[in-house]
């Protein structure tokens, strides 16, 4: 196992390992969970939370479950569930966990546990810790108070037991609209007035008739979330319930729930502890459901998989792997202090990810055609190269010289600036520069050919037969230009789709800022490039650096057999902060 950056996760973990704190039969010592909402597309922040919880998992030898929250039936749906799913495994997690009785599937809805969530509210109702207020929300809203003002008991706050436990009963029941009643939670007799406002009688149950994805018309009462999210840790035995700082002030709740229904007997002890790290917050990315959704809805990027959205579907399309994630979430750690990171930090984790491992290729992306004035039309010579400088085992690409090839445009320069050492023309009695077309030979510039607007539509070159890269004496030309190239006799045209960062603002939403308005225009350009012959084969999710542009993928939706369609990943070298 590797060295394990230290954090203050792990410190309170292996404290409690040392003191024993979770040791119960059976169970791994660190169970750890996932609890996303099924109302959206996961996100990059969702993924450190996804690595973070599954990672401690992993490293201590415990388990972690993915668990859906799913209850507000009027924003989930089934297809936020699978897409859910494909996203936690697809990044490399797995809920299954092999314990002493064998293989156990630990994916849950807290659905499952709608019947004894049911119970332990009237539990509470019995003993006093709940009661059914028919305040209007309103009301409820304007008793609450606020920050500097304790709030004011609610009249329905003293409801005998029997007469909230009947309620209830009738909530259930489907006795009442939406909105009339709602289950609280009556916490000490001086609640209302709690610096916590989390603690002032909290709502635990609301009335909502809408059919459910998974439980259908069976209840038109749901728990809300700060109820069933302790309970449901509780039932599935969690012991770390990591959640991100905006819930520390539900905490006390989260305690005082489980100690209170502890003495109900209705968990195995000891009951699990919530702890709060720092949101991933991240430049040029914005990290909010809503806000997601509002460019899906406003047809400013193509879907949820658009390749420029920073969702888990949108960065696997984009091209990022796995592991480039992974290690993201393992460099930027946790802490308990909210900060930005910097998109650069995870462009650099794709690059160093692929850096090793992804076969090079040639692609020119605004070619520009070059003759060979000395070379026969009719003539091919064959070159090759390795597929990867560092892994002569990754093989050899094969491709062909010919007379008409194609470079890109900005390999040629009318009038040279200076420290420019690519193709330049002759001038007076002084001859065009040299430059080795990589792999192949080393040329030089006789001249080049404009059409009627003065555009240069060709560069005209002659070849040095005995420069060939890899033979004998190809060294003794000395030349600072070294550049790609395709030939146009048997390269692949292809789309390919050069994106950028969504938006030029580093906190496009910062401060209720309108992100629509910081917008890149230039987050995706279309170009038609000209591919060395073998790329024909591509399939949808290959990855591949194109020498001196960067790392591509084939795009996994528009991809056809024969006919792939490149998206750019990352640039090779980091262009916004240069
Ligand atoms: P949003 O606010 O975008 O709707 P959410 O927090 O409501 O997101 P959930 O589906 O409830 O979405 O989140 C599941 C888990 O992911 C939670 O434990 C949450 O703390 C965590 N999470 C969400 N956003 C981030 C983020 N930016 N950084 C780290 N963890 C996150
Ligand atoms: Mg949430
Ligand atoms: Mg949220």
């Amino acid at each position: 196992l590797p060295a394990l950056p230290s954090n203050f996760l792990r410190a309170i973990i292996e404290n409690d390992l040392a003191a024993g704190t979770h040791t119960r039969d059976g169970m791994p010592n660190v169970i750890t969970r996932f609890p996303p909402e099924p109302n959206g597309y996961l996100h990059v922040g969702h993924a450190k939370s996804i690595c973070l919880n599954f990672g401690l998992a992993r490293d201590y030898n415990g388990r972690c479950h993915l668990r859906f929250d799913d209850t507000n039936p009027e924003k989930e749906e089934q297809e936020y569930v699978d897409t859910i799913i494909d996203s936690v495994k697809w990044l490399g997690f797995d809920w299954n966990w092999q314990g002493p009785n064998g293989n156990e599937v630990h994916l849950h809805h807290a659905s499952d546990y709608f019947d004894q969530l049911y119970t332990m509210a009237e539990y509470l109702i019995n003993e006093g810790y709940a009661y059914v207020d028919s305040q209007s929300a309103e009301e409820m809203a304007a008793n609450r108070g606020n920050f500097n003002t304790p709030g004011v008991n609610s009249p329905f706050r003293n409801r005998p037991r029997e007469e909230s436990l009947q309620m209830f009963r009738d909530m259930k029941a489907g006795k009442y609209k939406d909105g009339e009643h709602i289950l609280r939670a009556k916490i000490s007799e001086d609640a209302m007035s709690s610096p916590n406002m989390n603690m002032r009688d909290p709502a635990i149950y609301r009335i909502r008739h809408e059919h459910h994805v998974r439980t259908g018309d069976d209840w038109c009462i749901y728990p809300m979330y700060d109820y069933t999210h302790p309970i449901s840790d509780a039932l599935e035995n969690i012991t770390h319930s990591i959640c991100t700082l905006e819930f520390q002030d539900h905490r006390p709740f989260y305690d005082w729930l489980l100690e209170t229904l502890s003495k109900g007997g209705f968990f195995t002890l000891p009951v699990p502890k919530q702890y709060e790290f720092s949101r991933l917050n991240l430049t040029y990315v914005i990290t909010s459901k809503r806000k997601l959704r509002q460019l899906v809805e406003d047809g400013v990027v193509t879907g949820w998989d658009d390749p420029r959205m920073p969702t888990i579907v949108g960065l696997r399309r984009r091209g990022y792997t796995p592991e480039s994630i992974q290690l993201f979430a393992e460099r930027i750690g946790v802490t308990k202090s909210d900060g930005w990171i910097d998109m650069s930090t995870l462009e650099g984790c794709v690059r160093e990810d692929l850096d090793p491992k992804a076969p090079r290729a040639t692609a020119v992306l605004r070619p520009l055609k070059l003759i060979v004035e000395n070379f026969p039309a009719d003539a091919s010579e064959p070159c090759s190269c390795p597929v990867h400088p560092h892994h002569p085992e990754m093989g050899v690409r094969n491709f062909t010289f010919t007379r008409e090839l194609w470079i890109e445009a900005d390999d040629f320069m009318e009038t040279p600036t200076k420290g420019y050492f690519r193709y330049t023309p002759p001038v007076g009695d002084q001859p065009g520069s040299r430059v080795r077309l990589r792999h192949g030979f080393v040329t030089e510039c006789t001249g080049y050919d404009k059409d009627d607007n003065g555009n240069v539509i060709a560069v005209r070159v002659k070849y040095f037969e005995d420069s060939k890269s890899g033979t004998p004496g190809s060294d003794n030309y000395k030349v600072k230009g070294n550049i790609h190239w395709v030939s146009a006799a048997d390269c692949l045209e292809a789309e390919v789709r050069l994106y950028d960062r969504l938006f030029t603002d580093p906190q496009p939403d910062a401060g209720g800022k309108d992100f629509m308005a910081a917008l890149n225009p230039n987050a995706l350009e279309t170009v038609t490039a000209y591919l060395e012959p073998g790329m024909k084969d591509a399939a949808g999710d290959q990855r591949f650096q194109f020498e001196r542009h960067g790392y591509f993928v084939a795009d996994r939706v528009d991809s056809q057999p024969g006919k792939p369609v490149f998206n750019r990943i990352v640039t090779l070298k980091d262009s916004w902060t240069a």
